[in-house]
């Protein structure tokens, strides 16, 4: 790897085999009791860790203090480094807890009235968080900010006074599910604790360590014969392009108590340098769609759109998605109702058993569910991530813009789909999902990234600028609907469906903070972003233009074709839509 080049870091999980599962556990179990114990007592020295001198963790707590159980000293290295990450996440937090202290205020503790209970004041932690809305940043340290003062609040709920310190809200952060990382700087062969041998042409690794036995004493031999664990495919391809990092045992506890250990193996890649901004010719602009779940298209410099409107829908993924979710509403019905049935009897009476048996089959069936539920959320973040980074790289764009995570804009979206279940995709998980997958792959693709303001996107004129309403539909007696799925403007005459319009703002949001920053590469102070309000630049016209030297030309415009994409996991279908033809998508996406 080339001295100055930026990394990205990647992780992917092994299962270990059953036969060592109980001494992984046991060893787990064990690092964790240390672990605790040593966060504990320093949890009076968080501000100690606010500052670092050395990458390491554990240094800086083994020079504080030493095992509360010590079985070796590299076993107490790995135990000490996850402590100070934990000490080290804290004290930041600590310092983040400092910004928003003066902050805190009554008004955002609704009082108790007649009916309703005292609840958090929605509006005015948002107030307050724009306060501090930090002009960079993607949102990530906002979620923080947001986190702290919905605990704070929590804290001012139970016990009707806001905290003075950090310290009177959170309690001691002790570790409930066992997290063992094997220290840094042991090398791969040299850790006492472990030894770990990676074998890449052999397409695996293998691993010993040591662990206590049944009784709780520790061996003084390690696991035999060493653990094969098979490396998949993926993961391969990383290590021969990447670097190597200390692998971190894991316990992944599920909600009906199954519980099992992972051997996470920490890869670095290197990332592909990013473009000199002043290079960059194309913006691709996204946005979370009403009806779709991402709508992108592609400008230029001059506000010129390149490519027709790019809608990722999801198909019948929200369907499966609500059904999986009504599933685990049902089982869990069961699960109390199965409970009452058992209680009707004392603790020790067989009376009991029957329940209990089935309780335990409906708990994992439970559990099999959350996992599929996940997995296709995890599954579609990265398919949209995909995608957005394959159109980007067919359209020559350099930077992708999309709306900040932050901004909440889409709250209440998704009117017209039925169900409990509608707003999943405005839920944290998948848009969470979406912008980590985004982040990274930009970073290994070389792709800038912004984030812009998404006040207005959806409500005003791409093509004028001027405020415009959204309608049910595109006839031209359509009443006004907020959420509307077609926007048209009055003024000008533009009228096309809301979320393409939305894409178009975000992107010339994109491009006028790109231009502005060309202008001012030198000032110390940046100026603002761009919001819909200040920026000066409106999509004049579509031009098809950038599509001519990379695709096929394509069909008249209102004539949707499909291509479905498969994805692994689940067996079905993604519908994609675009102007493009079937031939073309089914192209792009293999
Ligand atoms: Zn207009």
């Amino acid at each position: 790897m080339r001295v100055g080049q930026t990394v990205q870091p990647l992780s992917y999980e092994l299962r270990l085999p059953d036969a060592v599962q109980a001494a992984a556990l046991r060893l787990l179990d064990a690092s964790r009791e240390v672990i605790n114990a040593t966060v504990a007592a320093l949890w009076e020295r968080l501000d100690d860790f606010g500052e670092r001198e050395t990458k390491y963790a554990y240094k800086q707590v083994t020079a504080l203090i030493g095992s509360s159980d010590p079985h070796g000293d590299r076993q107490w290295r790995c135990e000490a480094e996850q402590a100070g990450r934990i000490l080290r996440g804290q004290a930041r937090r600590k310092q983040h807890f400092s910004q928003i202290l003066p902050l805190l205020e009554q008004g955002m503790i609704l009082p108790k009235g007649e009916r309703a209970r005292a609840g958090k004041n929605r509006t005015a932690i948002k107030a307050a968080l724009a306060c501090l809305r930090d002009e960079h940043s993607d949102g990530g340290s906002a979620v923080e900010l947001q986190s702290l003062i919905e605990q704070a609040c929590n804290f001012y709920l139970s016990l009707g006074c806001f905290p003075e310190t950090y310290e009177d809200m959170q309690a001691v952060p002790l570790l409930k599910v066992g997290i063992l990382p094997y220290a840094a700087d042991d090398g791969g062969l040299a850790g006492q604790a472990y030894r770990f041998r990676m074998d890449v042409q052999g397409r695996c690794c293998y691993l010993a360590f040591r662990s206590p036995d049944e009784q709780g004493v520790w061996k003084a031999s390690w696991t035999e014969p060493q653990i094969r664990l098979p490396l998949p495919d993926p993961v391969v391809q990383r290590l021969q392009a990447g670097e190597r990092l200390a692998p971190t045992l894991r316990e992944v506890a599920e909600p009906d108590g199954t519980r099992y250990a992972v051997l996470d193996l920490n890869i670095e890649v290197p990332a592909a340098p990013l473009p000199d901004p002043q290079q960059v010719q194309r913006v691709l602009g996204w946005d979370w769609g009403v009806r779709t779940l991402v709508t992108a298209t592609v400008l230029d410099l001059s506000g010129n759109r390149l490519s027709p409107p790019l809608f990722l829908d999801t198909g019948g993924f929200d369907g499966r998605q609500a059904h999986t979710r009504r599933h685990i509403d049902r089982l869990k019905s069961k699960v109390a109702n199965l409970k009452a049935r058992r209680d009707q009897f004392a603790v020790g009476d067989k009376r009991r058993e029957p329940s209990e048996r089935k309780l335990v089959i409906l708990r994992r069936e439970i559990a099999r569910c959350w996992r599929k539920y996940e997995a296709r959320n995890n599954d579609l973040a990265h398919l949209a991530a995909n995608m957005l980074i394959l159109l980007a790289g067919v359209w020559g764009a350099d930077l992708i813009a999309g709306e900040s995570l932050k901004s909440m804009k889409s709250d209440g979206r998704g009117r017209g789909a039925k169900g409990r279940w509608v707003h999943w995709r405005n839920n944290s998980q998948i848009r969470g999902a979406l912008w980590k997958c985004l982040r990274y792959k930009c970073h290994l693709s070389g792709l800038h990234l912004a984030w812009q303001h998404a006040s207005g996107t959806t409500h005003t004129c791409p093509h004028c600028g001027k405020p415009a309403n959204t309608y049910a539909c595109p006839a031209l007696d359509a009443p006004v609907r907020d959420a509307g799925a077609w926007l048209r403007c009055f003024a000008c005459g533009w009228n096309g469906a809301r979320d393409y319009a939305a894409a178009i703002n975000i992107a010339l949001l994109g491009v006028a903070s790109l231009v502005q920053d060309m202008a001012h590469t030198v000032q110390r102070n940046p100026p603002k972003r761009p919001t819909m309000i200040t920026k000066n630049l409106n999509s004049e016209s579509y031009t098809g233009s950038g599509l001519a030297l990379r695709l096929p030309p394509t069909p008249l415009r209102g004539c949707l074709e499909r291509g479905k994409l498969f994805v692994n996991g689940w067996s079905k279908s993604v519908t994609l839509h675009s102007a493009l033809s079937q031939e073309t998508m089914l192209r792009l996406c293999g």
